[in-house]
């Protein structure tokens, strides 16, 4: 049997090989890593439609040991002890005994293994001690704390004079110097992540990158005079503001040239003046507590309204830093805020996002762990939920009559929110799950007043229990609340994918 295998192996495994790499072509542009190295382009092929990457090529860049286990059927990767399983039948990986999905099963191509790039920032990213973030729409991969900020451009008035805003977020500073018939902004950065529309409108031609990785070219058209660029900075997002006039014509001496032909309509209304609004662009961040309620207290003396203050003003330095998100705290001193008024704050300030922290008590001191809590919805709640899918329910009232649900109930607000937050509770679980200690019950769908009157996706998260004393003397450690902050923060970045996936027609 042995010799009859030996002759049939070559010309049943070369083909099928030959096959598999045929079918993989080169992406229309290039993955770029980006990390405090510098830049280096990823090779990856297109699968189908899933963008892959060979495991050996991981193995190289991330220093990770890759071992096929032919018996488990699985393929490990590991990294400093800690280790991840892909199954190879399956779209799935095991992370620290978790499973994570992952968009299609690994492929092999001749000797090599060809995962999902998205293997990177879901499965190895947990187990990894640098930030992995894989930014699809403009092709980054970035590893580490490299400063890489959006940047987007629009067209305000066509004029004469054309004016255009350019926005950097987070904020970084930028020198601008004008040259014949263009204007570059040098941004002070790793690396960027450009967002331009293309085209521009009168007299400015174009918006796209420079010659320089962090450098924005803006070229101006043939009709264009003097052109001025004013960079500035509120909110955490520098804005240079564009101005750029028409060329002199009286310069023009003999006859001035007839009258320009009406610009098209295209140029009129460019397109992206529509662009949509991102969708995170505000998260309000609640500290549990305060004031004369000081929540759970531990034996040792560990308050929960300053516990989760700290870790509050944490999130938000992190977070609008690195991804330039607006956060509002509900309190940023020791004073007591009511359910309602928190609720106010988010709903006021149009939050995209809420997050409510806190820590936990029980009545036995063995009880530990962090558990992340969403709003499950009554009878009532869940009429209304469906009422705002269809906007043709009504609900009972007292006396028996019904009304309309033209307007959905403040104190119910939560309910057209509900899958949102099922989701934002389960990469939050996951998310902490590879930086602390989870409960046994890592995720709990329950009734809770303070997430009920808030108008978009919410959360609350139990961080530990201050009754359990190592959970006490953790929660206070400066290891626990970097890893709350960091597992928080990589959930917000998988949470805005969600939101934009959710967004494409
Ligand atoms: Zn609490």
């Amino acid at each position: 049997m042995r010799g009859t295998a030996s002759i049939f192996l070559p010309v049943l495994l070369i083909p099928l090989a030959t096959l598999l790499q045929a079918q993989g072509t080169p992406p229309p542009s290039p993955l770029t890593m980006v990390s405090r190295e510098g830049r280096r382009p990823v090779p990856t092929t297109i699968v189908g439609n899933q963008e892959l990457i060979a495991l050996d090529e991981v193995a190289a860049l991330f220093q990770v040991a890759v071992r096929e286990d032919t018996l488990a059927g699985g393929l490990t990767l590991t990294y400093r002890g800690r280790t991840v399983v892909v199954s190879t039948n399956q779209p799935m990986a095991s992370v620290a005994g978790r499973l994570v999905a992952l968009p299609s099963a690994p492929v092999r191509s001749g000797q090599r293994w060809l995962v999902p790039v998205e293997l990177l920032p879901r499965a190895l990213a947990p187990i990894y001690d640098a930030r992995i973030e894989l930014r699809r729409p403009s092709r980054l991969l970035l590893v580490g704390d490299v400063r890489v900020p959006r940047v987007t451009a629009r067209i305000d008035a066509p004029g004469p004079p054309t004016r255009a805003t350019v926005e950097i977020a987070p904020a970084a500073p930028v020198t601008v110097t004008t040259e014949a018939g263009r204007v570059v902004l040098r941004v002070d950065a790793d690396a960027l992540d450009l967002n331009l529309p293309g085209d521009g409108a009168a007299l400015i031609d174009q918006f796209r990158a420079g010659e320089q990785p962090t450098a924005v070219a803006v070229v101006l058209d043939g009709r264009a005079g003097a052109a001025r660029a004013i960079p500035s900075e509120a909110g955490g997002v520098t804005r240079v503001a564009l101005e750029v006039a028409a060329a002199a014509t009286a310069d023009a001496a003999p006859a001035p040239p007839p009258a320009p032909a009406p610009l098209p309509a295209a140029v009129a209304a460019p397109a992206f003046l529509f662009a949509p609004r991102p969708v995170l662009l505000t998260i309000v961040v609640d500290p549990g507590h305060g004031g004369d309620d000081i929540g759970a207290r531990g034996a040792g003396g560990a308050e929960e309204k300053r516990i989760t203050l700290e870790l509050s003003r944490r999130l938000r330095m992190l977070i609008e830093t690195r991804l330039g998100i607006r956060v509002i705290l509900t309190r940023d001193d020791d004073r007591r805020v009511s359910l309602d008024d928190r609720a106010a704050v988010a709903n006021n300030n149009k939050a995209d996002l809420f997050l409510s922290l806190h820590l936990n008590a029980a009545p036995v001191p063995d009880v530990a762990g962090a558990e992340v809590l969403y709003l499950r919805l009554d009878d009532e709640g869940e009429e209304a939920r469906r009422a705002a899918e269809t906007e043709s329910v009504s609900l009972p009232v007292l006396g028996g009559a019904r009304r309309t649900l033209d307007v959905l109930r403040w104190d119910l607000a939560q309910a057209r929110h509900v899958d949102a937050s099922t989701v934002l509770a389960t990469v939050l679980e996951e998310e902490l799950r590879a930086q602390i200690t989870m409960s046994p019950r890592p995720r709990l769908q329950v009734p809770l007043r303070v997430l009920t009157g808030v108008n978009m996706p919410a959360a609350l998260i139990e961080m530990a229990y201050l009754t359990n004393p190592a959970d006490e003397r953790r929660a206070q450690s400066d290891d626990f609340q970097a890893g709350v902050a960091q597992g928080i923060y990589n959930a917000v970045l998988r949470f805005r994918s969600y939101l934009e996936a959710q967004r494409q027609p």
